[in-house]
């Protein structure tokens, strides 16, 4: 990988955040956090990532909701965005899809799982 990309991990558990850093670590990207969904939008609007990991349940704004707000914001409408969600949100996924997430993973992931689905993102 020779080019750095900016990576905004949202998620309010911590410890997702912190795998999420340790999983893609070794790709060498900023990794930038946000523990809610406000905090969420204010850095991609500010930082202007290349991917967006999207927790669906945070306090403030939902992940659905900083989704649709980043797909109407021209600053923001083309960012790459992986929804994080947990089996029983799977349900939702087409709404997600019709919001305009790409890709979505589902908790609990590895590591590996999580670097193979960014990287392949990235490369799109
Ligand atoms: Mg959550």
């Amino acid at each position: 990988m020779t080019d750095s990309r900016i990576i905004l991990a949202a998620d309010d558990n911590r410890q997702i955040r912190m795998l999420v850093k340790a999983a893609l670590n070794s790709l060498g990207h900023e990794i930038i956090e946000a523990e809610d969904g406000e905090q969420a939008l204010d850095l991609a609007i500010r930082r202007r990532p290349d991917l967006v990991l999207l927790d669906v349940t945070m306090p403030k704004l939902d992940g659905w909701e900083v989704l649709r707000f980043l797909r109407q914001r021209p600053e923001t409408s083309a960012v790459r965005v992986m929804m994080l969600t947990t089996s029983a949100q799977r349900v939702d996924l087409e709404h997600g899809t019709s919001l305009g997430c790409d890709d979505y993973l589902t908790k609990p992931f590895t590591p590996a799982e999580l670097r193979k689905r960014v990287e392949r993102m990235l490369a799109e």
